[in-house]
């Protein structure tokens, strides 16, 4: 047996290094909490500056809410959040975060600026989480309305976990498409995305059809929108709204499938067996359908807060959502499908 040694607390900034393991894996899971912050604060245009894959430099850059000068240091800080009071607040959440560790664990494992202003501040302020045990120091800054996040070299401080980013290409990918998946659940935000100063994504504000259309071009590529139906069906207080890829633009891996919830991005099983079901008979073995769809039911009907970084969903009646997006898009699909035996005339 070893020797016992004497019980302490951890410091806030190894607790913070902790947590961190469990939500700050790489860049792109950065970028995700960065910009469900900046929707959670009401951004309508978001900026993304990402620097060698998001390592050496990642900045978020929103026209929100902002940040008072009195919350600015808080806002670092672990299990601080404006989001929810009490257990009533979370049983009924709608913000993309409420645990309020997503800066405190990032700021612990980079160098973290954040900026702030709200409409009634004259000025903006500035902290940073760098090297402190948070008991950050606000300075005054320059900044229009709204919040921007710095982070710079991530993982500078943790050189295991440094070791498991992959190539500036293959972390820039994963970034890209958090970005992508975000953007086709928020047509109402504008989204513009630079790598090493280099224009990546101009996604304008898109609030008619046509605009989420060439939004999905956009995200999706044109080819995935020439070659896919619209679809929109609501029955029983469901609805089934988006795009759906034609047999004919199918992929052999599964790189091309958003499916949302209430606006919230998901992979479930329930879902991609209802969806793989309807497409059984109109594609090839190995190969996956594409598809943009929004799923819309009754909140109280589904729990999309099972776990911070998987995208699970709980539904209350599965059964009945496996039928629904079975039967939807099979009747969708019917009309394509080659050498369909009934073909209703009317
Ligand atoms: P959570 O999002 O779970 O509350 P975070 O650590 O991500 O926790 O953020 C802590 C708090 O900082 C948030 O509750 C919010 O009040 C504030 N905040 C963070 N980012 C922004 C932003 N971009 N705009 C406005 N407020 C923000
Ligand atoms: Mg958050």
């Amino acid at each position: 047996m070893t020797s016992r040694t004497r019980i302490q607390l951890l410091s806030p900034r190894l607790a913070n290094q902790i947590a961190a393991g469990e939500v700050v894996e790489r860049p792109s899971s950065v970028i995700k909490e960065l910009l469900e912050n900046s929707l959670d604060s009401g951004a309508r245009r978001i900026d993304v500056d990402v620097e060698q894959g998001g390592v050496k430099l990642l900045r978020v850059r929103d026209d929100g809410c902002g940040i008072a000068a009195e919350d600015l240091s808080l806002a670092l800080a672990r299990h601080a959040t404006s989001k929810i009071r009490d257990l009533q607040d979370l049983e009924r959440v709608m913000s993309l975060g409420f645990r309020g560790e997503a800066l405190a664990s990032i700021g612990s494992v980079s160098r973290l600026i954040l900026t702030s202003r709200t409409v009634d501040a004259s000025e903006a302020w500035q902290v940073e989480s760098e090297g402190r045990e948070m008991e950050a120091r606000v300075q005054p800054a320059a900044h229009p309305i709204g919040t921007s996040v710095e982070v710079r070299d991530l993982f500078f401080n943790t050189p295991a976990r440094r070791k498991f980013l992959r190539t500036e290409k293959t972390e820039f990918d994963h970034l890209q498409e958090i970005i992508r998946r975000l953007a086709l659940a928020h047509f109402d935000v504008a989204f513009h995305l630079r790598h090493n100063g280099k224009v990546v994504l101009g996604l304008h504000e898109a609030n008619d059809e046509g605009g989420r259309a060439r939004r999905v071009g956009a995200v999706c590529g044109p080819a995935f929108l020439e070659q896919a139906l619209p679809i929109d069906v609501e029955r029983n207080g469901l609805r089934l709204w988006g795009w759906i890829g034609l047999p004919t633009f199918s992929r052999s891996q599964t790189d091309l499938q958003y499916f949302y919830v209430n606006g919230r991005a998901v992979r479930d099983k329930l879902v991609a067996h209802a969806v793989r079901q309807a497409y059984r008979d109109v594609l090839f073995n190995g190969r996956h359908p594409t598809f943009v769809l929004f799923f819309e039911v009754d909140p109280a009907a589904v729990d999309v807060n099972v776990h911070p970084t998987k995208h699970e969903v709980r539904f209350r009646d599965s059964r009945m959502v496996h039928d629904f997006l079975y039967g939807m898009l099979n009747r969708a699909l019917a009309d394509v499908r080659p050498g369909d035996p009934v073909r209703l005339e009317d």
